[in-house]
């Protein structure tokens, strides 16, 4: 019997009032609707600082989402912090550079997209451009930030998906329009990675696993807010739900 699978989502610590207000753990409900939409039972995951517990979650999950959200902090790619880094969310880091890393070693199916494919580069021991000013003279516009007369769902760039990739069989080959709401950028590749989807300026705007590491895929762009508009980004979706609960009947039973 095939159950729905069962998609861990990571959160982001908010400190609306500091000091009077208590720390919360906080996710888009977009990310949780859109993977309901398409099948998941999603799992909120707090931000813990007890690793054997969040292992124990992570047992329990048949797939991995890792949205946006805040900068990464640089020291989880040997850097140090440059003045255009923004925000950065320690524990979501440390949190979610572990999910992925137990997810890579046993395939377990990861969905990334914005943040979530940077963590997903730097897990996997790549690194980023702290802001896309770091880029290139030639670097189109990326940081389309939601405001009048700007909404998140409004395609801003051409990205080419590359050939014989899993993207490409998802969405289809070639150039796409999508939207873009982010400052940072993928530096240097991790190794193992594999680019399936560049910008017209040349910069990544997504990774796949190889062949063989099942379902481990991330764009830049936010597919969640096209899944009404654009049918490839809701394939993207069920590709990935897809992916986690055939793992669900092939993992050992438990
Ligand atoms: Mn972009």
């Amino acid at each position: 019997m095939s159950l729905q699978p069962v998609i861990g989502i990571t959160t982001q610590t908010l400190e609306a009032v500091p000091g009077e207000l208590p720390r919360c753990w906080v996710m888009s409900q977009r990310y949780v609707d859109v993977l309901t939409q398409v099948g998941a039972i999603p799992w909120v995951i707090p931000l813990t600082r007890d690793m054997a517990m969040l292992r124990e979650i992570y047992e329990r999950l048949d797939g991995v989402f890792l949205p946006g959200g805040v900068d990464m902090d640089p020291q989880q790619y040997g850097e140090s912090r440059m003045p255009a880094c923004g925000v950065t969310d320690p524990d979501r880091d440390r949190v979610e550079v572990a999910l992925v890393r137990w997810a890579m070693e046993e395939r377990k199916p990861v969905l990334a997209v914005c943040r979530g494919v940077q963590v997903l580069n730097v897990a996997a021991g790549g690194t980023l451009y702290q802001d896309l000013a770091e880029w290139c003279d030639a670097a189109i516009k990326h940081d389309y930030w939601p405001n009048e007369p700007r909404q998140r769902q409004d395609l801003v760039h051409e990205v080419l998906v590359e050939p014989q990739t899993q993207l490409a069989s998802i969405m289809g080959e070639g150039r796409s329009t999508v939207n873009s709401m982010h400052h940072q950028g993928i530096k240097r590749l991790a190794p193992g990675l594999v680019v399936n989807a560049r910008a017209s300026d040349g910069l990544i705007e997504g990774v796949e696993g190889q062949v063989d590491d099942g379902f481990l895929l991330g764009v830049q762009w936010h597919p969640e807010e096209l899944v009404e508009s654009i049918p490839e980004a809701r394939r993207l979706f069920e590709a990935f739900i897809s992916s986690s609960a055939s793992y669900q009947i092939d993992a050992v039973p438990r």
